[in-house]
């Protein structure tokens, strides 16, 4: 049915190649591209279909993913590698006619910001390629917004509360490590929390509001309020909402290692000297740690992310808790990588489903909840990543 392109090889690009190719009536021709090409040939050789194409590209450079697409000639690209190169993939889909997809918005390199703005400024000129961006769909932006367009559809009238609640009750044995490139993780966890209430975003120091929330199959855990970025888009396109906040759950042991390491400076972003040579020493801690790759073999434990929602229906307050449960083990069994390389890559691997078989296919940019979510809802079932619904519960938020 289609040609995609992967970029990324990393712990979701590897989820992403191995959905991919377990689903050969969709995806007919795969090709994955990297920094690295040694890290795409070993995907493909540890997903055993010598069928899949790999090659090297520099996704920072415009000219570099033309040619590649020219030759390729991909119906859609998944972005898995880094937010940074965000801009650089959609200006090459552009200028060579190819479809768009990716799993987290857009950061500059040099400030730890991320907001959608930079990415919907291509909405006109997807419209005017007849060319379809989806962006953020991972879990988280990804699933969250699914899940939030499909109570939206068929449970309420009105959503007005709105909490997604990501919980990582996994353990991995590593005194501190990250579950996605720490660069990226250590600057989202580090900044000022932000949700949204009647109109108005309110900011917050960072972690400083947190709560015990309970997590299906889990129990209680410390769960503290992060800005997200499906906030942005989901207040947007939900404008009866009144509050909007997205909770994430640490253990103290992994707050404890953020707090020195912040500290002694190492989580600084910007360029110092060092005997001469310019290092960013976030990149440089990145080295240190852990590769979040390597983490699924010891990795017990599951994931439980979830929208909770209270709104109105016939005119009656209802709430509905829409989660999913991921072992880490049982993703390790199957890709190799822990959960939450697979809760992001199964998701990516389903957003290009829904675009080639024509269901999430319209010009323009959109965030995944602009689509219709039922048939992205059935695969999920499918496809490794099944959900449950409470009804009428207490949200406790
Ligand atoms: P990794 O760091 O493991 O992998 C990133 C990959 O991108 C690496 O293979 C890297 O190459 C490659 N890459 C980086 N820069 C370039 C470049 N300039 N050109 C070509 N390739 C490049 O990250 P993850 O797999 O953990 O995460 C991938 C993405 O998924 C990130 O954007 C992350 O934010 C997002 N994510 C989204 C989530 C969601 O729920 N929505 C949750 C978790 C992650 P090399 O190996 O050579 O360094």
């Amino acid at each position: 049915m289609g040609r995609v392109l992967i970029i990324g090889a990393g712990g979701v690009g590897t989820v992403v190649a191995h959905k991919v190719a377990q689903n050969p009536d969709v995806f007919t021709d795969v090709m994955i591209a990297s920094r690295t090409k040694a890290k795409c040939d070993n995907i493909v050789k540890a997903i055993g279909n010598p069928n899949i194409k790999t090659a090297q590209v520099d996704a920072d450079n415009v000219d570099e993913l033309v040619a590649l697409f020219n030759e390729f000639k991909p119906e859609i690209v998944i972005n898995v590698a880094l937010p940074y190169q965000d801009l650089t993939i959609m200006e090459a889909c552009l200028k060579a006619g190819v479809n768009y997809l990716d799993t987290a918005n857009y950061e500059p390199k040099d400030v730890a910001h991320f907001e959608y703005s930079w990415q919907w400024a291509y909405k006109q000129r997807f419209e005017e390629a007849g060319l379809t961006a989806i962006l953020g769909c991972g879990f988280d932006p990804g699933v969250s917004g699914i899940y939030t367009a499909y109570a939206a559809k068929h449970h309420f009238d009105e959503i007005q509360y709105l909490d997604i609640v990501d919980c990582n009750a996994g353990n991995h044995h590593k005194a501190f490590a990250t579950n996605f490139n720490p660069e990226i993780n250590i600057r989202e966890i580090t900044q000022n929390g932000r949700y949204y209430e009647n109109g108005k975003w309110v900011t917050t120091q960072p972690l400083e509001i947190h709560k015990s929330l309970t997590y299906p199959n889990i129990g209680p855990r410390d769960s503290y309020l992060l800005y997200h970025e499906e906030l942005e888009s989901l207040v947007k396109n939900y404008p009866t909402i009144k509050r909007a906040r997205f909770w994430m759950t640490f253990g103290q042991e992994y707050l404890t290692h953020l707090r020195v390491i912040q500290n002694i400076g190492m989580a600084r972003i910007d360029e110092v000297d060092y005997n001469g040579v310019k290092i960013v020493p976030l990149q440089f801690l990145k080295a240190v740690l852990p590769n979040p790759q390597d983490l699924g073999e010891n990795y017990d434990g599951e994931t439980s992310i979830g929208c909770r929602i209270r709104g109105l229906k016939d005119d009656k307050e209802r709430t509905y808790y829409v989660y999913n449960n991921c072992s880490h083990h049982a993703a390790y069994l199957e890709t190799g990588m822990q959960g939450v390389s697979y809760t992001t890559g199964v998701p990516a691997m389903i957003g290009a489903m829904m675009f080639l078989k024509g269901l999430w296919k319209k010009p323009g940019v959109f965030n995944v909840e602009e689509f219709d979510p039922d048939p992205f809802m059935e695969q999920l079932n499918k496809q490794g990543l099944p959900w449950h619904e409470v009804f009428d519960g207490d949200l406790e938020l």
